[in-house]
């Protein structure tokens, strides 16, 4: 009998066994890592999918997480800058910048809106590096599972042809959706839109939907009278008939804009698990496109 006990202590305990021990900055990340790790890894996200990720606030909890993890996969860019005072005082050096267990899911991404010339602070909170709400266009899933399972493979590189069969599933799986939410979406008329904040691009570059303006007049800047003013009258102008909020911002001066012109609101999940239904990556853009046709 204690041979048997010590057996099964010795597999549980056997690095070959053990699954990989995995936090992301978001639960998109996390999402995908299950995608692609499948049965060998233990995900956990330090965000819910309702919050914005520009504000997340450091806990030591999270450090905690942390330091007992094997990988990190961060959004990168300056989205989730507030993993770095986590990252070092967790003091593992397995998640360090450069390190095996540490996974920038943002490396390859084509990015959107660099600025160009000199930033300043008349800018707002101006995304330094680019637009970083690249995960919302599903084809850039694929970029970031390719991140995660080259990540995956440096850990446990006698599971590489597992992975790289969750990798494929995965973008398959995205090839297929893409041409059903294509086909939903490519009927619509209303391909104009104005969102609350900056996060929408990668999306509408996806579905050939065009953001004409945003709510917030710079980053992180509430709309005043002004602007909302302005908004007004090029929602006229050009003839746009749909708001898009994410589902934690305010939605008031969305609201005060629809009552004056002929367009409506829809607020939105950016995130899986911004909403009940949106479980996981794929059914986030189920989610998201049924929410846009049914206006
Ligand atoms: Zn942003």
């Amino acid at each position: 009998m204690k041979k048997i006990f010590l057996i099964l202590f010795v597999l549980c305990h056997s690095p070959l066994l053990a699954k990989i021990n995995i936090i992301t900055a978001s639960q998109d990340l996390r999402s995908i890592t299950e995608f692609v790790g499948k049965d060998e890894v233990k995900v956990e996200s330090l965000s819910n999918g309702n919050f914005d990720l520009h504000m997340i606030e450091p806990r030591p909890s999270m450090v905690f997480k942390l330091k007992k993890a094997d990988m990190v996969v961060r959004i990168g860019l300056d989205l989730d800058m507030w993993m770095d005072s986590l990252i070092n005082a967790a003091k593992n050096e397995k998640i360090f910048y450069g390190k095996e267990g540490y996974v920038d899911a943002s490396v390859g991404i084509e990015l959107m809106q660099k600025p160009q010339g000199k930033i300043d602070a008349s800018m707002g909170d101006i995304h330094i590096f680019g637009n970083p709400h690249y995960w919302l266009n599903p084809e850039n899933g694929k970029i970031i599972a390719r991140n995660i399972k080259d990540g995956l493979i440096r850990l446990k590189p006698e599971k590489k042809e597992y992975f790289e069969k969750n990798y494929s599933d995965f973008c398959l799986k995205i090839d297929e959706k893409m041409k059903e939410w294509k086909s939903i979406i490519n009927p619509l008329k209303e391909k104009k839109i104005i969102t609350y904040h900056n996060s929408w691009v990668y999306f509408a570059k996806a579905f050939n939907m065009d953001v004409v303006a945003n709510i917030e007049p710079k980053p992180g800047i509430p709309p005043n009278a002004n602007h909302i003013l302005y908004l007004i009258n090029l929602i006229k102008e050009k003839d746009v008939h749909i708001i898009l909020v994410d589902n934690f911002y305010p939605t008031k001066a969305a609201m005060e804009i629809a009552n004056k012109t002929k367009s409506k609101v829809i607020i939105l999940p950016s995130s899986v698990g911004g909403e009940k239904e949106a479980k996981d990556y794929i059914s986030l853009f189920d989610f998201i496109i049924k929410k846009i046709s049914a206006n």
